[in-house]
């Protein structure tokens, strides 16, 4: 009788193991789960939310999931379906208290190991469309009306939270070869203003000037004057436009973050320090330049890093060389974070409660704004001086954090344009007063 009870177990067992997130995990964790099924006779759904959480502790450095049952295991005297449910609900809490605290990360100079190789670069030549609105603007936030060109499709910093990932998978980054002609065949209404961007498929430098798109790029910003043409990256890669003629509608922008962040979870990305460097040496050739604290996270120590950051931010540049400054947070849709745990990379990016933000996954109202006033209000002799904005955050956060929300995303990008144009023009006028 009993080893007919285990049989059924068993094969019950064996339709549950195609569970994908169960086929990720590494050997010890499915022998585990596997082990405790069989004893405690776990239900389908007992099954998977174990699952779940074992690929979170293996992700998040934590103690695995069998060394965790075991222990509880210890403390309670039974082996019955009360004990299977205390367990359960042990582990549960302490994957809810890790979620729910500020994340922990190894201060000790420890980088993470990334299993994300580099990516393989190939052309691409198609009649696909490079123009459009940015991918991960929302009707339910409040919006710029960014519009993008993808010069490249896939990044290869290996960036842990980065949706990129999501929407081009393969392992490749698709570079354009006939990017200028594309971007000439772009119909702008001479009549309106564009601030568009070519950072939100790719990083806009670290590829360089591969296939002439950097040429491309400031060609196209040569002939429509009507645009301010935006590069945003993470790299140190400015050499190409040290030497080239800029036009003087574009600006290049940094995202930003405390180093033991970019430590933990941009695996590729150039340094803080050289960030800022490279910021400051193209604000010395007269480029404007902005910066992007995006995302804010929220760890063991955030509070101080951010108030650092800033500081030496407010201190190496002037605010006549910034053309704007952005904020904004984790923010994930649900198929990005089935892609993450599916790819099981060691990260702490996840480790964090899902609150549900216009459709999408991030941090609790509370600990938003708390993140971002503090970066807020480090900057306040920059306040007036300085044009900040939310990336991808609703009325409330605008409203709660700056006082004060645009009545539409037009007004957001009529105001956007305006500020940036303004510095750009105020740059110009320095390099010409330079030169005489
Ligand atoms: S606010 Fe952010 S998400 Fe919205 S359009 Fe602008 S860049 Fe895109």
């Amino acid at each position: 009788m009993k080893m007919t009870k285990h049989l059924d177990y068993q094969k019950r067992f064996d339709s549950f193991s195609n569970y994908e997130l169960y086929q990720n995990l590494e050997k010890e964790s499915r022998n585990a789960i596997k082990d405790i099924g069989m004893k405690y006779q776990l239900t389908y759904q007992e099954l998977r939310q174990l699952t779940d959480m074992a690929l979170d502790f293996v992700m998040w450095d934590e103690t695995s999931i069998g060394k965790q049952w075991n222990n509880e295991e210890k403390s309670i005297q039974h082996s019955d379906q009360l004990a299977k449910k205390k367990i359960l609900g042990s582990i549960y809490n302490n994957w809810e208290k890790l979620k729910e605290n500020a994340t922990n990360y190894d201060s000790n100079g420890s980088k993470r190991e990334y299993k994300t190789e580099g990516r393989k670069l190939k052309t691409i030549n198609g009649d696909n469309a490079v123009f459009g609105m940015c991918p991960v603007a929302s009707e339910k936030t409040v919006c710029c009306n960014l519009r993008t060109i993808d010069v490249a499709k896939g990044c290869g910093l290996g960036c842990s939270y980065c949706s990129i990932q999501t929407f081009y998978e393969g392992g490749t980054i698709s570079v354009e070869d006939n990017l200028a002609d594309k971007l000439a065949a772009i119909e702008l209404d001479p009549n309106k203003n564009y601030h568009i961007g070519s950072g939100q498929s790719s990083d806009s430098l670290a590829l360089g000037n591969k296939n002439g798109i950097l040429d491309a790029q400031l060609d196209f910003a040569r002939n429509n004057p009507n645009i301010i043409l935006e590069f945003k990256t993470k790299s140190k890669n400015i050499g190409y436009l040290l030497q080239a003629a800029v036009p003087r509608n574009i600006f290049v922008s940094w995202s930003l973050n405390p180093q033991l962040f970019i430590d933990h979870e941009e695996a590729r990305t150039a340094t803080i320090e050289q960030r800022l460097q490279a910021a400051r040496q193209l604000a010395d050739a007269g480029i404007l330049v902005g910066f992007h604290f995006h995302p804010i996270v929220y760890y063991s120590g955030w509070d101080a890093d951010y108030y650092d950051l800033v500081k030496r931010l407010m201190a190496m540049f002037s605010v006549n060389e910034v053309g704007l400054i952005s904020f904004g947070t984790l923010t994930f849709i649900k198929p990005a974070i089935k892609a993450l745990r599916k790819g099981s990379m060691r990260s702490k990016i996840l480790q964090m409660p899902f609150a549900d933000a216009a459709g999408k996954i991030s941090y609790p109202m509370e600990t938003k704004k708390k993140i971002f006033s503090v970066v807020w209000n480090t900057f306040q002799p920059w306040h007036d001086e300085v044009f900040f904005y939310f990336c991808m955050e609703d009325r409330q956060v605008w409203e709660s954090v700056f006082g004060r929300c645009y009545e539409t995303n037009d007004d957001f990008e009529k105001d956007l344009f305006n500020n940036v144009s303004n510095k750009l023009q105020i740059k110009s006028e320095l390099l010409i007063s330079q030169i005489n």
